[in-house]
Order: structure tokens, then C-alpha cells, then sequence
């Protein structure tokens, strides 16, 4: 069975086409600047298949869609004969607010609900709604599946999910912490609980899911049972360039002082706040590194607050665990720095967390870093969430 894994952007659409005999790629790729001109980025996997890399006339999510499907199925650059080949489409959808606690088929009336959630997930959900119009369009009825980045989360309890708000707001509104980063989060707790060789149902486990969006996840016995953002990605850990947790008083007195719009303030918060905002110096985290190293002060005080919020967002989940097993760091910084993973695991002394630094260094796979005797296991662990929805999808299709 191959099944086609979709994650589309307002103007972006990423993909891989993934052999579930296997689990192997065989094929991923990026297409980029759709609506605007359009260009194909596609990558074989599979030997004697060359590297397309074109522009491509791409005016809508459909031909985006349908040079995919050409460039994998082509005999220089295709890694399958024809379309028939492609049993299904995994579909990442940003928002599934209360209504999708775990991935479904795609049906009309699903598609219905992914579209009442877009008041959650404004800029996602209808991207996500365009590119599985896109695929049903060109791809007929071929089973196409939905996977949430909420749905992980939605075995929260109440008292970690609501805000401590009139409760109409819940009530008729849908205003509460639903988290995101659900499907990378569910997948490095599962291989936690394999590389540990103990049964999911009877591990805490801490998920430190660190990129250019940052956020944590307490999984008790497999469960999500508290997440670090809320109603947005925008709150939680200070990020790339978003500000994480956030006095609402200073938005009222920010747009007072300097008359910005709601918009504008958002956008600040957004995009020019988090560890850029900090430092002044990058949202990239191997250039605050470096700057770091070079003596740069603002860049040295982004990378503490980052790492000390991580500490103790982390802490709090072992207090509402009552105890911890188990700690993984995924995602672009959690998976590439090291220096990152020794500064946050500073702080996990109390718990008698013991890091292996020869092991700390290795990159790339799969490694636990804390050393034998560390009271709490702790571990790189690089996410997969294409194989979590291609996996979802043949499940579903089954
Ligand atoms: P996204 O949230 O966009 O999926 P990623 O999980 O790919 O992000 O993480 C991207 C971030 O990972 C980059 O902005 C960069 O800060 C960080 N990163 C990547 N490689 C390294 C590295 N070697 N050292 C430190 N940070 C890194």
C-alpha cells in the first residue's frame, strides 16, 4: 500500500509518498510560491530517479497538486507507474477544535466541520480545506484522511483546558486551550515508550517539541493530559518570534501608548517577539548560538529565558503527573542542539537527571542521552508526523 502524505500552506503544499510495507519515503517534496508563480522542489528516494527542481506555473493548490502527481508518476523523475498506485491521501489539518479527537475519513460532512473550525485556526484551516479540494479534484476518489495537530490533545481534563474565563465564552464560543504540535508529540511518546521497551499505558512522559514553534506535552500513560499552547500557537514558551506566555495588560497598554491596531499588535506578537524580539539578533537558533559565543549579551539572555521556560513548563508537568519516567526533545533545535538539550537538562538535577555528554552529541537518530544511572530517562527522539498520518491513513482506509 503507498499512500500520499499532503501538508498544505496558504502558498506552500509539502508532501511524500510513503510505501507502508516499508515505511520507507519514496518520494518527498515541496512546492512553493503557489498563487504567485509557483516552483516544484522534488526529491526520489529510490535509485536511478533524478532531483526535479523547476519552476512550475502553479496558480491555485490544484496544479500545485497535479505536478506532484506528474513528477511521481513520471518515468525519469516517478517513483510509481500511474496515480492508480496511490491507495489514499493523509491530509494534515491544522484545527479539529472539539469535534476530532483522532483522524477520520474525509467526507462531506467532515469537511463541513474542518470548515466551522476555521475560526480557530484562521490562516491553517483553509489552506488545509484547499489542498484536499485540490486533491479530490485531481486525484477522483481516491480515500483521503484527515490528522489533526489538535486531536492529540483533546484527552485533556477540563481543569487544564479551560481559562479561567466567564464560562459562556466555553460555552457558546469554544474558548479553550487546545494545543497544536499533537501528531509530532503523539509520535516521540509512542517511540519513547518502545525504546524503553515498557508498555505506554504505564509511563509520564515530558515532550519537549522545540522548532521554530515550541511546545510541551505531559502524556500520562499515553495520554495528553496537559499541552503548552492554548486557544493559538501563539502562548506557552517564548519561540522563534512568537512571545509565548503573556500578560494580557501589556497588549491594552502597548496599544494605548503607540495606537496600534489590533492587527499590528498581533503581528508584533507573532512574528518580531520570542528569542528574535529578545535578542534583536535571529529566531534562528544557531545564530543565537553564535552570537551567543561571541559575546552577544541579548542573544546569551533569549537563549537562558528559552531554556529556563522549558525547565519550568516541564517542572509544572511533573508536578501534575506526580512524577516523571521519561523526557524528549524533538524538533529542529531539540533534535540539532546539543548545547540546548545540556542548558534545559541543567535545571532536571532535582528529579536526578544525568545526561550523558558523548551521547548528547550524536545527531540524527533515535538516542537516549541521559547516562545508566540517570533517575529519569531522557531522549532525542526525531519526529515523524508524515509516517504518523500515513500510518493513521491506512489504518482508517483498513
Ligand atoms: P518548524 O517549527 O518550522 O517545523 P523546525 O522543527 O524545522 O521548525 O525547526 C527549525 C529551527 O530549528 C530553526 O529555526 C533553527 O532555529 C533550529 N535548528 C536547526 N538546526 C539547528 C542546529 N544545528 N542548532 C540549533 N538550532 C537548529
Amino acid at each position: 500500500m503507498k499512500i500520499l502524505v499532503i501538508n498544505a500552506g496558504s502558498s506552500s503544499l509539502k508532501y511524500q509518498l510513503i510505501d507502508m510495507e516499508t515505511e520507507a519515503v519514496l518520494a518527498k517534496g515541496l512546492c512553493e510560491r503557489i498563487g504567485i508563480d509557483g516552483h516544484l522542489k522534488h526529491t526520489p528516494l529510490v535509485e536511478g530517479k533524478e532531483v526535479f527542481n523547476e519552476d512550475v506555473a502553479m496558480p491555485t493548490h490544484s496544479e500545485a497538486i497535479a505536478a506532484v502527481i506528474d513528477k511521481l508518476t513520471s518515468p525519469q523523475y516517478g517513483v510509481v507507474n500511474s496515480m492508480k498506485e496511490i491507495d489514499a491521501v493523509g491530509h494534515r489539518v491544522v484545527h479539529g477544535g472539539e469535534k476530532f479527537a483522532s483522524s477520520v475519513l474525509i467526507t462531506d460532512d467532515v469537511m463541513k466541520a474542518i470548515e466551522e473550525c476555521i475560526p480557530f485556526a484562521p490562516l491553517h484551516n483553509p489552506a488545509n480545506i484547499t489542498g484536499i479540494k485540490a486533491c479530490q479534484a485531481v486525484m477522483g476518489k481516491v480515500p483521503m484522511v484527515a490528522v489533526f495537530d489538535t486531536a492529540f490533545h483533546q484527552t485533556m481534563p477540563g481543569k487544564a483546558y479551560m481559562y479561567a474565563l466567564p464560562y459562556q465564552y466555553y460555552l457558546s464560543n469554544g474558548v479553550r486551550r487546545y494545543g497544536f504540535h499533537g501528531t509530532s508529540h503523539r509520535y516521540v511518546s509512542s517511540r519513547c515508550a518502545e525504546l524503553m521497551g515498557k508498555p505506554i499505558e504505564e509511563l509520564k512522559i515530558v515532550s519537549c517539541h522545540m522548532g521554530n514553534g515550541s511546545s510541551l506535552a505531559a502524556i500520562d500513560g499515553g495520554k495528553c493530559v496537559d499541552t503548552s499552547m492554548g486557544f493559538t500557537p501563539l502562548v506557552g514558551l517564548p519561540m522563534g518570534t512568537r512571545c509565548g506566555d503573556l500578560d494580557a495588560g501589556v497588549i491594552q497598554y502597548l496599544m494605548n501608548k503607540y495606537g496600534y491596531s489590533i492587527d499590528e499588535m498581533l503581528n508584533i506578537l507573532n512574528k518580531k517577539s520570542g528569542v528574535l524580539g529578545v535578542s534583536g539578533v535571529s529566531s534562528d537558533f544557531r545564530d543565537l548560538d553564535k552570537a551567543a559565543a561571541e559575546g552577544n549579551e541579548r542573544a546569551q539572555l533569549a537563549l537562558d529565558m528559552f531554556h529556563y521556560w522549558v525547565a519550568k513548563v516541564a517542572g509544572s508537568y511533573v508536578a501534575a503527573m506526580n512524577g516523571v519516567d521519561a523526557i524528549v526533545y524533538t524538533a529542529g533545535v531539540g533534535e540539532n542542539s546539543s548545547a540546548t538539550r545540556a542548558a534545559i537538562s541543567k535545571y532536571f538535577g532535582y528529579l536526578g537527571v544525568k545526561i550523558d555528554e558523548e551521547a548528547n552529541k550524536k545527531r540524527g537518530e533515535d538516542i537516549e542521552i541521559s547516562t545508566p544511572d540517570s533517575k529519569v530517562k531522557v531522549f532525542v527522539i526525531p519526529t515523524n508526523e508524515e509516517l504518523v498520518i500515513a500510518r493513521d491513513t491506512r489504518d482508517i482506509i483498513a
